[in-house]
């Protein structure tokens, strides 16, 4: 065993220990830029400010490349909201029925709009 594998059982040993999301730990921190490789991803990074950038060391390993955090990262998707039972209760019960029923469709389509952010 060389002194690099050493060091990532290393890591790997501190990061199963503080999780790997702990990022205030002095002794990862320095295993982390010290096993970086000095070479720039080979697929370009994304340009979201949202993106996370680093070293992915297991899909590095996997895909025998360097491969930046943010290759397999997707910007979080907003969660559509629906109607509630109670608001689905209030729409029909103050709905006027002898109006077209295109204009109900109007009304689920305002709220839906209003509930989703325009
Ligand atoms: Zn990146």
């Amino acid at each position: 065993m060389n002194l690099r594998q050493a060091a990532e059982m290393a890591l790997e040993a501190l990061e199963d220990i503080f999780g790997k999301e702990k990022k205030d730990v002095g002794a990862i921190n320095a295993l982390r830029q010290a096993l970086t490789p000095e070479v720039t991803p080979e697929v370009p990074c994304k340009t979201d400010p949202r993106a996370p950038h680093g070293f992915d060391r297991n899909a590095s390993h996997s895909a025998d490349r360097y491969v930046c955090e943010c290759e397999g990262w997707e910007p979080p998707r907003r969660q559509w909201v629906g109607l509630t039972d109670e608001e689905v209760k209030y729409l029909t019960s103050h709905f006027d029925w002898r109006a077209p029923k295109e204009q109900f469709v109007s009304v689920i389509e305002a709220k839906l709009k209003e509930k989703n952010g325009g």
